[in-house]
């Protein structure tokens, strides 16, 4: 095959010669379990959290679990959660011992609704745990007064939104904390890796101790904790990665911006007033037969991706269980309809006009 009609994949994650150098030097140090490199990877990644205290772990799924257990979430209690999301949201919840009742989405930015969660609140809800869909953030200026009027616990799922914003607010400094991923897929990485944000000195060093055996002096332990330490030689990717995010960020923005004014046989997704989206995803919705439109697409060389499938309260472990309430229309027309298109940074014009000229030339987009 010639090169300009090689298959345009879903994602492209970058591991270049920067990322390679920085794991080699911390590599030939011989210091590669966390250490200085964790330490200014997390002070470096603050400055995307407006200043907040920053904690790297070992996944964005261990992010999230560790922020439940530091704020004391377990067994009895009820964290209101998107069904239309990965499943790793409500694992967390589960993995704590609480559970997670699934709230409904709103259709334009497929995050939580906040009539939905206001109206999933119990006298057994403790947080709710709103996810940045696709790096669109979900409506914080609506849920926190919600969590403020109930006392709730705010834990933000930014796993696919790294620097997007509400009105000029970072995402993951709304909350109690943020949760971000660095899994190769996502806005950038650290191969795997995670890390909690958090305005709260005590949760922090909470948090400290709960992903090193409860150890902040070795040996000391003060409390039951876990290994789910970030390794030096993540850290120092993660550190290469985070210096090209603004660039990168601006690319997925441009690269929307393309297919925004380009795409007609689908429909774009909408941005709402005030929000920075990173474009984690660009996630079209097929008026037809999803599936087909994503096979003719794969036929004309341009991958695609389907997130999600099956939204969460379907999934074995949760199907049967007490947070399902009732039906979720707009999780299960999102979960029908979404079709994510490659938005990767380094997409070039030609690859771009290839995927918009296949989108447009679907036969069977009704
Ligand atoms: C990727 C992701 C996670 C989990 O992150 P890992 O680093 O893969 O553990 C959690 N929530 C959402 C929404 C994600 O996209």
């Amino acid at each position: 095959m010639s090169g300009a009609f090689e298959p345009i994949p879903a994602a492209r994650p970058v591991i270049g010669e920067r990322e390679i150098e920085a794991a080699v030097r911390v590599l030939r140090s011989g210091m590669v379990v966390q250490g200085p490199e964790v330490a200014a990877f997390e002070e470096e990644f603050s400055e995307v959290v407006g200043g907040r205290h920053c904690v790297a772990v070992n996944s964005g799924t261990s992010a999230l679990y560790l922020c439940l257990l530091g704020l004391g979430v377990g067994p009895g209690d009820e964290v209101v959660v998107p069904s239309f999301s990965f499943a790793a949201t409500a694992n967390a919840v589960r993995l704590v011992g609480a559970e997670p009742v699934f709230a409904d989405i709103e259709a334009d930015s497929f995050c939580l609704d906040p009539a939905a969660v206001a109206a999933a609140v119990t006298a057994r809800t403790v947080a709710i745990l709103p996810v940045h869909l696709y790096g669109h953030p979900a409506a914080m200026d609506q849920i926190m007064p919600i969590a403020q009027r109930h006392g709730l616990a705010v834990v933000e799922d930014a796993c696919q939104a790294h620097a997007a914003a509400l009105h000029g607010r970072p995402v993951g400094t709304f909350g109690d904390a943020g949760c971000f991923s660095f899994y190769p897929t996502k806005n950038m990485h650290s191969l795997e890796g995670g890390m909690v944000a958090t305005g709260d000195a005590d949760l922090a060093r909470r948090l400290r101790l709960l992903r090193n055996q409860g150890m902040e002096q070795r040996y000391a332990n003060e409390i039951v904790g876990a290994n789910v330490r970030l390794t030096d030689v993540a850290a120092a990717i993660g550190r290469e990665q985070l210096r090209q995010l603004p660039q990168w960020t601006r690319q997925r923005r441009a690269h929307a911006k393309f297919f925004d004014a380009t795409l007609t046989a689908v429909a774009t997704p909408p941005v709402a007033d005030g929000v920075s989206h990173v474009y984690h995803q660009y996630t079209v919705r097929v008026d037809g037969d999803r599936d087909a439109v994503a096979q003719e697409l794969r036929e004309r060389g341009v991958g695609t991706g389907v997130y999600y499938p099956t939204p969460i309260h379907r999934l074995r472990p949760f199907r049967d269980s007490p947070g399902v309430r009732g039906e979720l229309p707009e999780t299960e027309r999102a979960a029908r309809q979404v079709l994510s298109l490659p938005v990767f940074p380094s997409l070039t014009q030609a690859e771009l006009e290839r995927i918009a000229v296949a989108v447009n030339a679907v036969r069977v987009a009704a």
